[in-house]
């Protein structure tokens, strides 16, 4: 993977994480984020966008470690390998969850398990 795939997969990693750190501050009300939920943007959004928020809060703060890994694994120069086998993971898999830690294959053997 070239400088610049891995720049825009952190470009979408870095845009989700604000998105989701959003969406925590308007179910949490932490404090210091209170200047977004005043934003005559959101407060507009629809209830589905609402509905989508509340949903995406019970999984949230898995999804925002997750994304954490993939920040890393970028700085380490590993992103887009699959942990499991090494193999590099699809550009299109990648697309879809660029913070994903392994191949198509691999995590469907993890489904598997489960
Ligand atoms: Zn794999």
């Amino acid at each position: 993977m070239n400088n610049g795939e891995v720049n825009r997969f952190k470009d979408l990693l870095l845009s989700k994480r604000q998105e989701l750190s959003a969406g925590k501050s308007l179910a949490d009300s932490i404090p210091t984020a209170g200047e977004l939920r005043g934003d005559p943007v959101d407060m507009a959004a629809s209830e589905t966008y609402a509905a989508t928020q509340v949903r995406l809060h019970q999984t949230d703060g898995k999804l925002l470690r997750a994304i954490e890994d993939a920040l890393t694994r970028i700085r380490n120069e590993k992103f887009g390998l699959c942990e499991e086998c090494g193999e590099p993971i699809s550009n299109a898999r990648l697309e879809a969850v660029p913070w994903t830690r392994w191949c198509r294959d691999c995590k469907a053997r993890q489904d598997q398990k489960i």
